[in-house]
């Protein structure tokens, strides 16, 4: 082992602040930049591949060290100038300097490097990723926190990358164009009646956060206002403003007394029209509440969803086991072509979403249960020698429990349907099934999440 005088030594060469330049010959997965001198590895946030940068060495570790982008001195033939003002300070999106095809060839390259380097895969069945028409305006929820400015007055915005800073802004242009009008309606209505936003450091204030939901299909507009505390004084001045919003239809408080990070409390009150609000994916209908899971890119999602479903090739006849189903989506989507569906998933309350979901379809043929996925499927393969003719599992990033996996294998299905949004733990699952009998048939990238380093995945694997 080295001595920290000995790390030192290794790496004296360069403190903080030193100008470096740096030519970017590669991406990391979250889209940093990667650049080298003298073999020693840059990581550069903002910087894309192939530009040639001027930057401030920030932080020096044992093998890599950290920099900030002072000046393109030579841009990419990818750099494009961000459509969002404030992308480089806020810290939802990674890849707006990125065109957007070129970000799609990351991706790609992403879930290939993957499956390669931690599956070893060889020959992999890849198909071009599925991009978005248009990767602006695409997701369907925004949850704005509400802070003040300088003068006081209450500002709507982003938090600052890694920190809690608000960063006024209430156009994203990836959140749905109907943010902007409600938001500007709620802060009217905070400025005017003088209600006081939040603050995180005193835990005093008010009003935390503005959760707002837009159904694609329908135009019907969700707003739930995050509070800290019981009410919401003089309501209706603020109902009579929102009101006059074409498309609303439900608007709720939701209230959270507690110094966390957690968005959402578990109480809601609905102070004005519906409880929820309908959404459609392809001809079916979901009802979300404020507290509902629901995919934040409703047409991608519907991509993704055709492609499972006919990477499931199902004639009408088939037993499937859609795990980690969360609403019933998927669930309800394969329902349309098979005999059987059985829906498995954690959260209790996303399991009556998911029932009320098939009632409101006239859906018979589909069944739910909560539980692990891990827990449920063994138990009932134990107990009921319970069987699949094609399986299909959408996990969180984490991906399958091993138990789960080994279950699958036993089931013996014609097929597995693995939909991911971690391609790392994707990898690392097909290797499992496809070391226990499976086939890797096809891999097809969907992006569901433009400018974002994120990429979903959908494998089909047949049984040898
Ligand atoms: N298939 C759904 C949801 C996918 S997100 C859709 O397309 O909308 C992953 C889901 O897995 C979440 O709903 C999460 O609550 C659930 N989940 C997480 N861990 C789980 C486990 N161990 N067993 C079952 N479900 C789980």
């Amino acid at each position: 082992m080295k001595t920290g005088a000995a790390m030192k030594q290794e790496n004296k060469q360069w403190k903080k602040n030193d100008s470096i330049t740096l030519k970017i010959e590669d991406m990391t997965h979250e889209g940093e930049g990667i650049g080298k001198v003298n073999g020693f590895a840059f990581f550069v946030k903002d910087a894309i591949m192939d530009d040639v940068i001027e930057a401030k060495v920030m932080k020096i570790k044992k093998n890599y060290g950290y920099a900030k982008l002072i000046k393109v001195i030579a841009p990419s033939p990818d750099r494009v100038i961000p459509k969002c003002p404030i992308a480089d300070k806020c810290g939802g999106c990674q890849l707006q300097a990125l065109s957007y095809d070129a970000q799609l060839r990351f991706k790609e390259k992403k879930v290939e490097n993957n499956l390669r380097r931690i599956g070893k895969f060889e020959d992999i069945p890849m198909l071009p990723i599925l991009g978005m028409d248009n990767p602006y305006h695409y997701r369907n929820k925004a949850q704005y926190p509400i802070g003040k400015d300088k003068e006081g007055n209450p500002v709507a915005g982003f938090y600052a990358g890694r920190t809690h800073a608000i960063i006024p802004n209430t156009n994203c242009v990836i959140g749905a164009g109907e943010n902007e009008p409600v938001l500007k309606e709620v802060l009217a209505y905070m400025r005017d009646n003088h209600i006081k936003p939040y603050d995180e450091a005193t835990g005093s204030g008010l009003v935390r956060h503005v959760l707002i939901r837009v159904g694609f299909a329908t135009g019907e507009i969700m707003v739930c206002i995050v509070i800290n505390g019981r009410q919401l004084p003089k309501s209706e001045r603020l109902l009579d403003r929102l009101t006059k919003i074409p498309g609303m239809k439900s608007i709720s408080i939701n209230r959270n007394k507690e110094k966390t990070n957690v968005i959402l409390g578990n109480e809601i009150e609905v102070i004005w029209g519906n409880p929820y609000i309908t959404d459609y994916i392809g001809d079916i209908a979901f009802q979300i509440s404020p507290l509902s899971f629901y995919q934040v890119n409703p047409l991608q999602t519907r991509v993704l969803y055709e492609t499972a479903l006919s990477f499931a090739g199902l004639t009408g006849e088939e037993t499937v086991w859609d795990l980690y189903c969360g609403i019933g989506t998927i669930s309800l989507f394969l329902a349309k072509e098979a005999k059987k569906v059985y829906g498995v998933e954690i959260i209790p309350q996303a399991i009556e979403d998911a029932k009320n979901n098939a009632e409101i379809n006239g859906m018979e043929n589909v069944e739910f249960c909560a539980g692990k996925a891990e827990e449920v499927l063994p138990a009932k393969y134990k107990e009921e020698k319970v069987y699949a003719d094609v399986i299909v599992v959408d996990p969180p990033r984490k991906g399958c429990d091993e138990e789960l996996l080994s279950t699958i294998l036993k089931m013996r299905p014609k097929r597995v349907v693995y939909i991911s949004c971690d391609s790392a733990t994707l990898a690392r699952d097909l290797r499992f099934l496809c070391d226990g009998g499976y086939e890797l048939k096809k891999v097809q990238p969907v992006d569901m999440f433009g400018h974002t380093g994120h990429v979903e995945t959908v494998c089909c694997l047949q049984r040898v």
